[in-house]
């Protein structure tokens, strides 16, 4: 039979803690609580919970405080310790460190580490819920475990090759963040508030001579002030633009036309004079049945931005259907199409002469092809000729980085919640990096 200390001891799972007393009570809501009462060990007294250092000591007693430690079985447990305040000749006055928790935290380090684990992993109700804690506390965690995981930060930009500069807006667009990311193991590598030049050059003022020298590529939207920053401070790299964006203008232009398509053919449509009689039409009626193809066009276009979206592989029969519409009925419409799935093809071709030799011959096609947006278009293409070619030589795989948009934009949702946005920046370093948040009494790092 093991005495109470070890078993506490055993079970609160801390090195360097001196169990003195340990009871269980029942609070009103009939949770049971076991509250340990106990003190670091001797050698661990006094310590500062900055530096580590062992410093004299400021007042004797202190104050008593707890600490929430991961349940036993279902039973809230918790740590109750004195908390003598010391002097430490760096950091002056401060509350002596406790083997057991972070400094300023009110949980055991366990317990921040499943709560930071979880919330990697489930949405935010179902940590606070389970963890028996307040959401807004969950943040405050996240930014303490990877603060102590991680605590220089600095050491992500070492030897970068093949970077990603990305924005994504949260708060239904009214807020942005800009991303860094290391292409090569797909981790994101800095984050911050905000978008634009000056947010960019806070990332590139932050590298070394050293860590500027060893990128090689740099990919990014087509935006000017990207490409004036990376000719300033990465001289010798190759500019890519993400194929996604490329594709995403062609996107643009042809959703631009499909408006006024849908527009022309809905003014053709209301244009038909009203049948005074009520009923189905007669089966000679040409007028009721031209009415009725005009409406039927109309219908198709204004649905049709997913059909002329996707790839043809990928299009569902009614989409389809659709297709074979517009090409019967819009010539126009259907060109317009052609031309972005034309262009979508030539980014996934991998020999650059050949890639070259289509990018040139599109662009002729889309010159003369009597659509405003498309010529429009191929001057942008030629603006970016050179950078669209660095893309496909680099071969930056597009599945990949919209992935980890996906990732982050899905990880700004989950924590929404947080009014710090410091946690919201730790949370997306701890997620989408190979950070392993180490779970408690695990003999090696679990992954899920
Ligand atoms: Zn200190």
């Amino acid at each position: 039979m093991v005495s109470t200390s070890t078993l506490c001891k055993n079970l609160l799972n801390v090195k360097g803690i001196v169990v003195e007393d340990a009871n269980v009570w029942c609070d009103e809501s009939n949770v049971q609580h076991l509250l340990i009462k106990a003190r670091p060990h001797k050698r661990l007294q006094h310590r500062c919970p900055h530096c580590g250092c062992k410093c004299p000591g400021y007042d004797h007693h202190g104050i008593t405080r707890r600490w929430r430690a991961m349940d036993f079985g279902g039973v809230l447990v918790e740590i109750e310790s004195a908390c003598p305040r010391i002097c430490c000749p760096q950091h002056g006055v401060v509350v002596a460190s406790v083997p057991w928790a972070f400094h300023n935290s009110g949980f055991t380090k366990d317990f921040e580490y499943s709560t930071a684990w979880l919330a990697t992993q489930l949405n935010k109700s179902a940590v606070a819920a389970y963890m028996r804690i307040a959401w807004d506390t969950v943040g405050n965690i996240i930014s303490r475990v990877h603060q102590d995981i991680e605590p220089d930060m600095h050491k992500r930009l070492d030897g970068l090759r093949v970077i990603g500069i990305d924005e994504t807006s949260y708060r239904k667009g009214h807020k942005y963040l800009t991303v860094v990311v290391n292409h090569e193991n797909n981790t994101v590598v800095w984050v911050h508030e905000g978008k634009g030049k000056a947010v960019l050059t806070l990332f590139m003022e932050l590298l070394s001579k050293e860590q500027r020298e060893s990128i090689k590529v740099v990919s990014a939207d087509g935006a000017r002030w990207i490409t004036d920053c990376v000719n300033k401070y990465l001289p010798n790299c190759e500019r890519c633009v993400d194929a996604f964006h490329v594709v995403e203008w062609a996107m643009e232009a042809l959703d631009a036309v499909r408006k006024q398509s849908w527009h022309e053919a809905r003014d053709a449509a209301q244009s038909y004079p009203k049948r005074q009689k009520a009923g189905r039409p007669k089966k000679d009626d040409q007028q009721a049945a031209e009415a009725a193809a005009a409406k039927e066009k109309a219908k198709s276009i204004k649905g049709a931005t997913f059909a002329l979206g996707k790839a043809p592989e990928n299009l569902t029969e009614t989409q389809k259907a659709k297709l074979e519409l517009i090409q019967l009925s819009d010539n126009r419409l259907y060109r317009a199409y052609k031309l972005k799935e034309a262009l979508r093809l030539i980014l996934h071709m991998t020999d650059v002469e050949e890639a070259d030799a289509a990018l040139i011959g599109w662009v002729k096609w889309a010159r003369h092809c009597r659509i405003p947006e498309f010529v429009e278009l191929q001057k942008k293409i030629m603006r970016h000729r050179e950078h669209i070619l660095n893309t496909i030589r680099q071969q930056i795989s597009n599945a990949r980085i919209e992935a980890n948009n996906n990732k982050i934009k899905l990880i700004i949702r989950r924590s929404f919640g947080f009014r710090n946005i410091q946690n919201m920046l730790d949370m997306i370093l701890l997620v989408c990096s190979n950070i392993n948040i180490p779970l408690p009494n695990r003999p090696a790092a679990y992954t899920a």
